[in-house]
């Protein structure tokens, strides 16, 4: 194992999306190099390696539409092969009548993007997509640069281009405490030692807003998901579009010979990786017989769960700290982080070195956005000497 440096640029806590966009992002604008302290033995053992994979423009949030949309961009730009990470399969979200209004606020900001996009009847949509002939719906929003995306491939890109631009990432290395020097916090105590920096990045994911914080940690709530793969299915194929369902929710797109699925659960959890819940197949199993009852018999291979992680208004939190001077956040991603990886890294590089991006509203998404003031808890800070 290699020691840790003493000092650094800066310390990014997490390896998983938050942690390798924001490291990536600050490789291409900075060469101060950093660490990236990992708790578990690998990176991306957590949400980031452990999610759908989709990428989902149609939102109605038009922040997290236009993350998503930079982030094609960029992961286009990072491909050294055509479709070698992200697979544009398109997408389409189906809706019933009463539930019609929520997909035409994700039609609006897709076209206010200039994203191609199109509405469909069901009709229309059976015919163009054999696959929907037995689905139940009434609307479909069809966005053909949607798609799948190699959440592996992705995740190393943006880690291996960080590294060789001077990051370093320390597995098995949890950081434990900040040390704070005249109210500012200037490093981070570390299961392997002290490491000193200008900037101490918090992309802890599920764990995220508590370092330093321990009387008043940020408004973040990790939520559990299910992920459920079927047993083979003639359905879909790896180029066919994603099916997302508003209303009750509902996902499913091509993995291998069958389908990965989500019931779209949301239970607030505690940090970790967290039991599957039987309720979860039952919720599943409801889900279809309303959208598609022929997948009723539906057999299933394999599930998981794993956690969303959400501030109050559901957006990220990315900015500097409220209250502790040289902590900057990178976290609150929810269920988008993927997609918006490379636009939430690039934002936080622009902040963190002091840059007013004019593509994106930082305000929207500040740490500062629910601050109340904080207490400094003597627990979770050391002062250096
Ligand atoms: C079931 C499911 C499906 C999803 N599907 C999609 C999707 O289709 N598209 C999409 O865009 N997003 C999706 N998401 C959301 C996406 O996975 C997350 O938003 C994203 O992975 C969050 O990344 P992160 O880096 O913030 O957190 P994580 O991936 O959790 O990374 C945080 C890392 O920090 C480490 N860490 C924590 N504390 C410490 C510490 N003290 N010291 C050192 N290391 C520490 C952890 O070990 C972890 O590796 C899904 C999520 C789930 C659960």
């Amino acid at each position: 194992m290699k020691p840790l440096p003493s000092t650094s640029g800066y310390i990014i806590v997490g390896a998983g999306f938050a942690g390798a966009a924001t490291a990536w992002a600050l490789s291409r604008r900075s060469h101060s190099g950093g660490v990236i302290l990992e708790r578990e033995f690998s990176f991306g053992v957590h949400a980031s390696g452990r999610n759908a994979a989709l990428s989902k423009l149609s939102e109605s949030d038009s922040l997290i539409a236009s993350l998503a949309w930079r982030t094609t961009s960029h992961i286009r730009a990072l491909e050294e092969s055509p479709s070698e990470i992200l697979r544009a399969t398109g997408g389409l979200t189906l809706c019933d009548e009463p539930h019609i209004e929520e997909v035409d606020a994700a039609f609006a900001v897709l076209q206010s993007q200039g994203i191609a996009c199109e509405m469909l009847t069901a009709q229309n949509a059976k015919m163009r997509f054999a696959f929907l002939r037995d689905i139940r719906f009434d609307l479909a929003l069809w966005c053909p640069e949607e798609g799948v995306v190699d959440i592996h491939a992705l995740l190393s890109r943006y880690l291996g281009i960080a590294r060789r631009a001077g990051f370093t990432l320390a597995t098995n290395c949890a950081a434990e405490e900040l040390i704070l020097k005249g109210g500012r916090v200037v490093g981070v105590r570390t299961s392997q030692g002290e490491i000193f920096a200008d900037t101490v990045i918090d992309a802890s994911g599920a764990w995220a807003g508590r370092l330093g914080r321990a009387d008043s940690p940020l408004p973040l709530q990790p939520r559990r998901r299910h992920l459920f793969v079927s047993g083979q299915l003639d359905l879909v194929g790896a180029s066919d579009p994603f099916v997302w369902f508003e209303d009750p929710a509902l996902y499913f797109r091509a993995e291998g010979d069958g389908l990965l699925l989500s019931p779209c659960d949301e239970t607030p959890s505690a940090p970790g990786i967290p039991p599957t819940d039987p309720a979860a197949a039952e919720l599943l199993a409801e889900k279809l017989a309303r959208h598609a009852p022929f997948l009723g018999d539906l057999s299933i291979r394999r599930q998981w769960a794993c956690l969303r992680t959400f501030a109050p208004d559901r957006r990220p939190l990315i900015g500097p700290d409220p209250a502790l001077p040289g902590l900057f956040h990178v976290s609150g991603l929810g269920g988008s982080g993927m997609m918006t990886s490379a636009a939430v890294g690039e934002l936080a590089a622009d902040l963190i070195l002091g840059a007013s991006p004019d593509w994106a509203d930082a305000a929207q998404v500040a740490p500062g956005r629910f601050h109340s003031p904080a207490r400094q808890s003597s627990k979770s800070s050391l002062q250096a000497e």
